[in-house]
């Protein structure tokens, strides 16, 4: 059964750039536009910045060493500010990282958004004119010149109609696994630097009468102090572009990270006195909607480490499945490589770029691009490439920029 619906949308404004979702990508791509002198709306439906790195709770700062731009200037606040080390040398704190981004998109006159949530793309023929989003004050329009799908899942681009990879071969039961983060305080002190914590929990899931949902779990403290982050719940073949599957998998992800509380506490003397603090506000989707391109990451391009003459970013994290198969993760190094802007633009369309997880890739190159430090440096540069383009007048593809990728 179908309705149809007669609306009458008011258009908020016009924006030379609207960038939907403020996780790393959007964030960097808001900050590129704005420092350009673009006039610029960030929308978000949370009400921080960040995206899965602090709505998310993620934690470390994976493939943020070397790199030019937001992710250098992030690394060296953190720093400064005694919020940034621990866990592998590359965690932060989860608030920090939201102020300090606050504070870099208000200084490039970024105009966000909070709390309101992107419905609807507004696209004539292959060119995308706009969006239409909601929040407290109701639906409205924003048109603008580019509009940036950074909403992980490629939410944009599909409402757009850009054809999309799932999984293999459109299955979705392949998709990575989903985890339920998992807030913990009172860690003890000789933990605070983390712990690969799968031996305590299948010893005290063995003593509790449970399965383990996964094998390669982590304990990774947030620096200088004594709460920090559980990666361990997993749940597997849940439908990442349905919503009631997300919510089952939130479920039984809740359930998991319950019995992983309550075996700690009441069979591992070392933890008896660990504290519950919060789940995360939302699921941690690592795969859904790989939006194809006007180029397509191969397995090939992230072996041999490709380059480009529209380079965006470049990556050296390795590639890193959670494969229902071993309970585990399959990995594998990368050669480092680059990734072109092409792989950021919907093949055939016109005003759209997809920046962060779901550019066009196969699952394998997904797999190692995904990590935030790389969702930030793509998103961040191709919002210097549309800059120059609207600059310009000209199309995306045909602008020159030879973007320096590697801080030295
Ligand atoms: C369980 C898990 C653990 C991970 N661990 C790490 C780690 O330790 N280190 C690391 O570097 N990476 C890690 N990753 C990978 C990384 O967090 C993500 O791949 C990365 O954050 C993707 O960035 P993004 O900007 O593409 O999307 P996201 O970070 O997902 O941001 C998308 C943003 O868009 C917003 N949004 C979505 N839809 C809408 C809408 N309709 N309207 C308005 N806003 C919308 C969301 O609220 C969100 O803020 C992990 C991922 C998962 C799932």
């Amino acid at each position: 059964m179908v309705i149809n619906e007669n609306l009458t949308t008011k258009v908020l404004g016009e924006y030379d750039a609207v960038v939907v979702g403020a996780g790393p990508a959007g964030c960097g791509a808001a900050l590129a536009l704005g420092r350009a002198g673009m006039k610029t709306l960030l929308i978000e439906k949370f009400n921080c910045l960040g995206g899965a790195w602090t709505t998310g709770f993620m934690n470390p700062f994976f493939d943020c060493h070397s790199k030019t731009g937001i992710v250098h200037e992030l690394v060296e606040e953190l720093k400064s500010a005694g919020h940034f080390g621990g866990f592998w040398d590359i965690s932060f704190n989860y608030e920090y990282m939201k102020f300090f981004l606050e504070k870099k998109l208000q200084e490039a006159n970024v105009e966000i958004l909070y709390n309101t949530t992107f419905s609807r793309t507004l696209i004539d023929e292959k060119r995308v004119y706009g969006i239409v989003a909601e929040n407290i004050e109701g639906r409205f329009a924003v048109l603008a010149k580019t509009v940036f799908d950074c909403t992980g899942d490629g939410n944009v681009a599909a409402s757009a109609g850009c054809p999309f990879e799932l999984g293999v071969d459109g299955d979705y039961k392949e998709c990575q696994a989903m985890t339920l983060m998992f807030l913990v305080g009172n860690i003890p002190e000789k933990y605070k630097d983390g712990l690969m914590i799968y031996e305590k929990l299948n010893a005290v899931y063995e003593k509790g009468g449970k399965q383990i949902p996964f094998r390669v779990p982590y304990l990774i403290p947030v620096p200088n102090s004594h709460f920090g982050v559980i990666q361990f719940t997993h749940m597997y073949e849940y439908d990442p572009l349905n919503a009631k599957a997300l919510t089952r998998a939130t479920m039984e992800g809740r359930q998991q990270l319950i019995d992983a509380f309550e075996f700690l506490t009441k069979y591992d003397e070392e933890f008896k006195d660990l504290e519950l603090i919060t789940s995360s506000s939302v699921l941690g989707v690592r795969e859904s909607r790989r939006i194809l391109g006007e180029y397509r990451m191969s397995t090939d391009d992230i072996l041999t480490g490709a380059s480009f003459d529209d380079a965006v970013a470049y990556v050296t994290f390795g590639a890193d499945l959670h494969t229902k198969s071993n309970k585990g993760q399959n990995c594998f190094q990368v050669q480092p490589y680059q990734i072109p802007l092409r792989a950021l633009i919907p093949q055939g369309y016109k005003g759209i770029v997809v920046a962060g997880r779901c550019i066009s890739g196969s699952r394998e190159a997904m797999a190692s691009y995904r990590v935030t430090g790389n969702c930030a440096q793509m998103g961040e540069n191709a919002g210097y490439y549309v800059a120059e383009a609207i600059k310009q007048n000209v199309d995306v593809l045909d602008v020159k920029l030879n973007l320096p990728l590697i801080y030295t």
